[in-house]
């Protein structure tokens, strides 16, 4: 039997305490896995995985990085076990070099908590294989478009492609923001940008959203430095254009961080 199509996710990973704090937004992802096709595999591009030239992670054993400091010890002993592919890796590797993409496997790089987290929630059982793939932040948009539509045909083969990132991320503003509740209403600022990034991507306004830093409200003020949205393109890279992005979860952390999640080529 064939495989099915696996549907594209960009996924708002916010802080680290999703992976152990009751929120709506780790509700959602806590239900997000059995609600997919079951894949084969999984490709994350996370936004803490910044390289000049693109990292495949090909360990059979991928490390659980604790790369974040300042949080309760729990969050330091959970480990996320799943298995690495070296053979899918040396594909993403293959894919990525067709489109003159400079790629190489690293044996070496475990998976970050912008992949291991959302994955916590959604596959707890951990065992689907994941390979994770870095992004650059020094690149554009559009760069990580072709990258991400550099790794589209995986999902014909029951690859789960993900982008692990933010729609906004101020996190200067949100580290001073510790007293409001993950009910705070969210500043015009915050909420004009994610409104605009919604009607982008539902209406499939892929021009806009290549040039967001100019056309969308606030967004420098929302994305001081774009680590955190590149991901997002990755996925729209992965989507076919006839495929309809649609907006599968919305709240917020602290009335800063929005932990919208998308996904593109969800079955009806
Ligand atoms: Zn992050």
């Amino acid at each position: 039997m064939a495989l099915p199509r696996m549907p594209t996710l960009f996924l708002s990973h916010g802080s680290p305490l999703l992976a152990i704090a009751d929120s709506a937004a780790r509700r959602f992802l806590s239900t997000l896995g059995s609600r997919l096709p079951r894949p084969e595999a999984i490709v994350v591009l996370s936004a803490h995985h910044d390289a000049e030239r693109v990292e495949v992670t090909s360990s059979a054993r991928p490390a659980t990085i604790h790369d974040f400091g300042g949080f309760p010890r729990e969050l330091y002993e959970l480990e996320y076990r799943a298995p690495g592919h070296p053979e899918l890796a040396a594909r993403v590797r293959d894919l990525l070099l067709d489109e003159d993409i400079d790629a190489a496997l690293e044996p070496r790089r475990g998976l970050d908590h912008g992949a291991w987290v959302p994955l916590l929630l959604m596959y707890p059982a951990a065992d689907l294989p994941v390979v994770q793939v870095s992004i650059d932040s020094a690149r554009d948009p559009a760069w990580h478009l072709a990258l991400g539509r550099a790794l589209r045909p995986l999902r014909e083969s029951g690859v789960l492609v993900i982008g692990s990132g933010g729609a906004t991320h101020n996190l200067g503003l949100y580290m001073y923001a510790a007293g409001r509740g993950d009910d705070a209403a969210p500043p015009a600022w915050v909420a004009e940008f994610n409104d605009w990034l919604a009607d982008a991507i539902d209406a499939g306004r892929y021009d806009d959203l290549l040039h967001y830093r100019t056309r969308a409200p606030y967004a420098a003020e929302n994305h001081p430095t774009q680590e955190h949205f590149l991901p997002l393109f990755a996925t729209l890279g992965a989507a076919r254009d006839e495929e309809h992005g649609e907006r599968i979860h919305a709240s917020y952390d602290r009335g800063l961080l929005s932990l919208d999640d998308y996904a593109f080529g969800l079955a009806a």
